[in-house]
């Protein structure tokens, strides 16, 4: 009959035919680093969505809308990747948004931000 083997520390597996660890200690320790690994992407993407939020807010501030070419975003750090949701307007123009901030691409690489969805 084939050992079963340890998912954590690939040693021995005893007992029942569906047992995955060799002891509670493997278990537990298999499911925290599962549990870490997922915790770190979603801190990953979070921590990029604050900061797309930042460079929105920072390059807007009291204007309702404000025109700025992609280099500009680029450089400060923006990923066009993470937006929270889109926004399909009656005009057929996608709008990005990240939480209350959206941009619209335009041609040659030009951007229109702006604030919240009433104002488009
Ligand atoms: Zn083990």
């Amino acid at each position: 009959m084939e050992i079963k083997r340890c998912l954590e520390c690939s040693g021995p597996v005893k007992g029942r035919s569906d047992k995955r660890f060799c002891n509670d200690a493997c278990r537990n320790s298999f499911n925290n680093r599962l549990q870490t690994d997922s915790s770190n992407v979603v801190r990953k993407i979070n921590r990029q969505l604050y900061k797309n939020r930042k460079i929105l807010l920072d390059l807007l501030k009291e204007e309702k809308m404000l025109m700025v070419n992609e280099d500009r975003l680029l450089s400060l750090g923006f990923d066009m990747e993470y937006h929270t949701h889109d926004l399909l307007t009656s005009k057929g123009q996608t709008y990005f948004f990240v939480y209350e901030y959206g941009y619209l691409p335009l041609e040659n690489q030009q951007y229109l931000i702006v604030k919240n969805k009433n104002l488009i």
